[in-house]
């Protein structure tokens, strides 16, 4: 989301302490200093450019009228590599006006061309709601933007493909409403110059290597109406922005990278909370669906919650005007409430100034929010990171970030909240127990050094390729031609639609056979989504997508909605609907599951002496078996149950890598430690994977094993947890040596003697984090990169 020209209020008068005292104040309250890092990010000025002088009078003056009175100079590059046909992207920071640089070439091209038509994508409704509103506001003649999307009214929708010449729409509405009816859109894409992807770093995974194949098949029917419009993009700042964007659109983009707009001065602190004295026993922990923190490990370190809460109340003891992101709903309410309860006991009414935002409030209560923030009635906030979609506030003093957000993109969004203008603002990143947390805490250069973390996708997926090319045969029989736009695997994908009878070959290529067209949903991931239905009521609480579905929603699993906790009474997995009743147990419950692994092809390796890198596809296959009871407010197991439930059966892309035995011992790893050493690397290395792509340790599984059927050796295996890979194993096996150097050091690094949830311990073990052995672990990772080259 961009919002160049939000406002910054600044009605509150007191200048308050500086960031520099207020972190020093901040650091000075326990025994240990809790600081491993902090960042001066200087205040830069922006670099303005003069207007390309291809951009006509009109445009200029109709900006100028907005307050854009020049462009930035990346703004400039990117409009006029975009102007002279070059695909381009624009990857830079946060509110640093990307959206100035495809609509300068888009709207020159409109107003030059009078027929020509633009193209414009967003991941959200939201957001082309919100470009429709700034295009429009340019109210230049003859441009009629519209936006396209279920909500478009069916008697606008005519008006809209004749008259409009800039149309705003979404992915899912491209693939089910203007690609298959081309026909009636023939008129729109015989004359499109530009298409703009906006936000296009959300377009990953598996959803992002199906929009991939929804670009190729506009760019089909671009081509069959004689247009090949230039492919303008914006994304967040990322790794490698160029490969990415050539993957999503298949074709070459030139990167601009260089942010050339001005931002405040921000000190930026890396906080890891104190390990616990060993006798002080667990802390309060609070329920794992619902804040992220894993109540079912031993925690020996402060919670981040607790510490966030904390430096919430001190920042507003200081008067400051404080935002805390929490990761989920329910720790919001945890860290405002317990930042409230420090207050009222320190000065009694001060808790009144700390709030919790809590998403889905209407439109007036959120401007009532941001206008007692801005004024100071309200000093604190904890919210989730829906705050960023719904309100806009800038100007604060501090940001207290409760847990690394998952990208770095999230994670400057989030600190660039801080700042009045031309003041400097505090922002704390406080780490989380986690072993990517915990990395960075200690490794400030991966956060403010050039960015590591790639958008991936995998459009050679066989099971996303082969649902697409059914859409692109509904569309417009298949040509020989066409294989190349739909890239590797093509060919094969379409042979197995014609063993499957869902293509005819004919001398001029190959025909859908069916009357319907194919149903295909970009979002599908594993399965059909499972109902969750109130009982008593019939209400739909929410959907969980099929993968998951056996672990959170299998019968007697404490489900939580929303920060309310359910119990489910009945997973039925014939109507795909789990029966729950509301209910607030004092226990939580775990899955466990048994996983097998067998290796069906090699795609690559890597032979290293006593090491061995691969990737390749594989056949998973887990059974949820029985599930555990643990009170909430001390971990204790109340019992095991035993559960029965279907064996799944996933086909999809791994990363793997093997060890000798004799390069073990000489490690120093004795035999009966090796399941311990492999299954604790397995376990760090999964939570670092999302420092290289942005994904979620979620997204990914991982099995072990001291001796693997199909190895005959000491293995460890990463795999995508979509059929047919996501590309997340592929860019853990590109960047093999730099993923596992920082898993290696995550876990010497930490400070904990035997292994706790910041380095080796997972959170959805399937083996309840048993065997596990952190310093075998480290002998481990310490062979594969001494002998894996560079
Ligand atoms: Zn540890
Ligand atoms: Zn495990």
């Amino acid at each position: 989301m961009e919002s160049s020209s939000a406002a910054t209020v600044s009605a509150v008068p007191s200048p308050g302490p500086t960031p520099a005292d207020l972190l020093r104040r901040l650091r000075a309250r326990g025994a240990a200093d809790p600081v491993t890092h902090v960042e001066r990010v200087p205040a830069r000025p922006g670099v303005p450019a003069p207007w390309p002088s291809w951009a006509p009078p009109e445009l200029r003056a109709a900006f100028a009228r907005r307050g854009v009175v020049a462009p930035w100079q990346h703004q400039a590059q990117a409009a006029t590599l975009a102007y002279e046909g070059e695909h381009v992207v624009v990857a830079t920071g946060t509110a640093s006006g990307k959206s100035l640089a495809y609509q300068l070439p888009a709207l020159a091209t409109l107003l030059a061309d009078p027929r020509a038509t633009v193209l414009y994508l967003a991941p959200t409704k939201a957001l082309a709601a919100d470009q429709l509103r700034a295009v429009a506001a340019l109210e230049l003649e003859g441009v009629r933007p519209a936006c396209y999307d279920g909500d478009t009214p069916r008697a606008e929708r005519e008006w809209i493909r004749r008259h409009s010449r800039f149309v705003l729409t979404n992915p899912d509405m491209l693939h089910h409403g203007v690609l298959p009816g081309h026909a009636q859109w023939s008129g729109f894409l015989r004359r499109l110059a530009y298409v703009v992807i906006d936000e296009c770093h959300t377009y990953r995974g598996v959803f992002g290597s199906h929009v991939a194949h929804v670009l190729r098949r506009l760019r089909r029917q671009c081509a069959r109406f004689g247009s090949t419009p230039v492919f303008v993009l914006a994304s967040a700042t990322s790794g490698d922005p160029s490969t990415t964007a050539g993957r999503l659109t298949g074709l070459p983009v030139t990167a601009v990278t260089e942010d050339a707009s001005p931002r405040g001065g921000v000190t930026f602190a890396l906080w890891e909370p104190p390990l616990l004295p060993p006798d002080s026993g667990p802390s309060t922990p609070v329920p794992p669906q619902s804040t992220g923190d894993h109540d079912d490990l031993q925690q020996i370190r402060r919670s981040a919650l607790r510490e966030t809460a904390d430096l919430l109340a001190d920042t507003v003891a200081e008067g400051v005007r404080t935002l805390a992101f929490v990761r989920s709903r329910k720790g919001a309410e945890v860290v405002a409430a317990n930042a409230r309860r420090a207050l009222d006991d320190a000065v009694p009414g001060l808790g009144d100034r700390v709030a919790a935002y809590r998403g889905g409030y209407l439109r007036e209560e959120r401007r009532e929010l941001e206008r007692a923030l801005l004024h100071g009635d309200l000093l604190g906030l904890a919210s989730t990171n829906a705050l960023e979609l719904g309100v806009d506030l800038v100007g604060l003093d501090a940001v207290l970030i409760c847990g690394y957000p998952g990208t770095r993109a999230s994670l400057w969004q989030q600190a660039g909240r801080a700042g009045r203008s031309g003041q400097e603002a505090l922002a704390v990143l406080v780490a989380r127990d986690d072993p990517l947390d915990t990395y960075l805490v200690h490794h400030p250069e991966a956060i403010f050094g050039a960015p590591v973390e790639a958008t991936v996708l995998d459009p050679a997926n066989p099971y996303v390729l082969a649902p697409q090319l059914a859409c692109a045969a509904f569309e417009a029989p298949l040509t020989p031609a066409d294989l190349a736009l739909f890239g590797d695997g093509a060919k094969e994908a379409v042979d197995q639609l014609v063993a499957a009878g869902a293509l005819r070959q004919r001398p001029t290529g190959w025909y859908w056979r069916h009357r319907e067209r194919p149903e295909v949903d970009l979002r599908g991931e594993g399965g059909a989504p499972v109902c969750v239905v109130e009982s008593s009521t019939g209400r739909l609480l929410g959907t969980v997508d099929g993968g998951s579905s056996h672990f959170l929603l299998h019968s007697g699993a404490v489900y939580l909605h929303q920060g309310v906790s359910y119990v489910v009474d009945d997973l039925d997995l014939v109507d795909g609907c789990a029966l729950v009743h509301a209910e607030e147990p004092d226990w939580s419950t775990h899955a466990r599951d048994v996983t097998d692994l067998s290796v069906v092809s090699v795609r690559s390796y890597v032979d290293a002496g006593p090491v061995g890198m691969f990737l390749g596809e594989v056949d998973v296959t887990s059974q949820v078996v029985s599930y555990q009871r643990r009170r909430i407010a001390t971990g204790e197991v109340i019992d095991t149950r035993p559960l029965d439930l279907p064996a799944r059966k996933l086909r999809t892309v791994a990363v793997w890598f093997t060890l000798s035995p004799q390069s073990l011992t000489l490690a120093g790893v004795q035999p009966a430690d090796v399941p311990g050493a492999l299954h604790a690397a397995e376990h760090a290395a999964i939570g670092l994977l999302p420092l290289m792509a942005t994904c979620d340790r979620w997204d990914i599984g991982g099995l072990s094993t001291a001796v693997h059927q199909d190895t005959e050796a000491p293995t460890v295996f990463v795999y995508d947890g979509h059929p047919g890979g996501a590309g997340f194993a592929e860019r853990a096996y590109g960047t093999a040596s730099a993923w596992l150097r920082a898993t290696r050091d995550a876990i010497a690094e930490c400070g904990c003697e035997s292994g706790c949830p910041s380095c080796v311990q997972s959170p959805k073990c399937g083996n309840g984090n048993n065997p596990l052995s952190k310093p075998d672990a480290i002998r481990v990772l310490d062979v594969v990169l001494a002998n894996l080259p560079g």
